[in-house]
């Protein structure tokens, strides 16, 4: 789940207003925003209304006025993925519990252990992460 919120972070990240005393602060708030927003999404989708117009005023005073509209469109983006993909994983798994890392055990059940913040897995599966990514990437080139 939480590559979603890394994708926001990625997109939205050049867009933050420019010249700012501590721009590392932006930075931090904007990915804050983005991991509470996923999160909630993971947790409760169903009950979470308009998520992308959530998440765009959390953010938005980080953006220059001028950028807003291209953020927005941002988030909007992202958020119609991260929910489709929520909507295929309850089809595909049965539930949305998806603050459970996505690897399976050695018996072939899946791990109950609790994500890493900022990863799909656990602290012991987290290197399946970087083998997700390293696909993901072979197949985006
Ligand atoms: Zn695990």
């Amino acid at each position: 789940m939480y590559r979603y919120s890394r994708a926001i972070y990625r997109d939205l990240q050049p867009l933050l207003m420019e010249g700012q005393v501590r721009p590392e602060l932006g930075q931090r708030l904007l990915l804050t925003a983005c991991e509470r927003t996923v999160e909630r999404l993971a947790r409760d989708y169903r009950r979470f209304a308009r998520p992308a117009a959530s998440l765009f005023a959390d953010v938005r005073s980080l953006f220059p006025v001028s950028r807003q509209l291209l953020a927005y469109d941002i988030i909007e983006a992202h958020m119609a993925a991260a929910l489709e993909y929520l909507d295929q994983e309850i089809a595909d798994r049965g539930s949305a519990d998806l603050l459970r890392c996505r690897a399976t055990n050695r018996k072939g059940k899946a791990c109950q252990r609790v994500p890493v913040t900022g990863s799909d897995f656990c602290p012991s599966h987290r290197f399946l992460e970087k083998l997700q990514t390293q696909r993901s990437d072979a197949f985006a080139a």
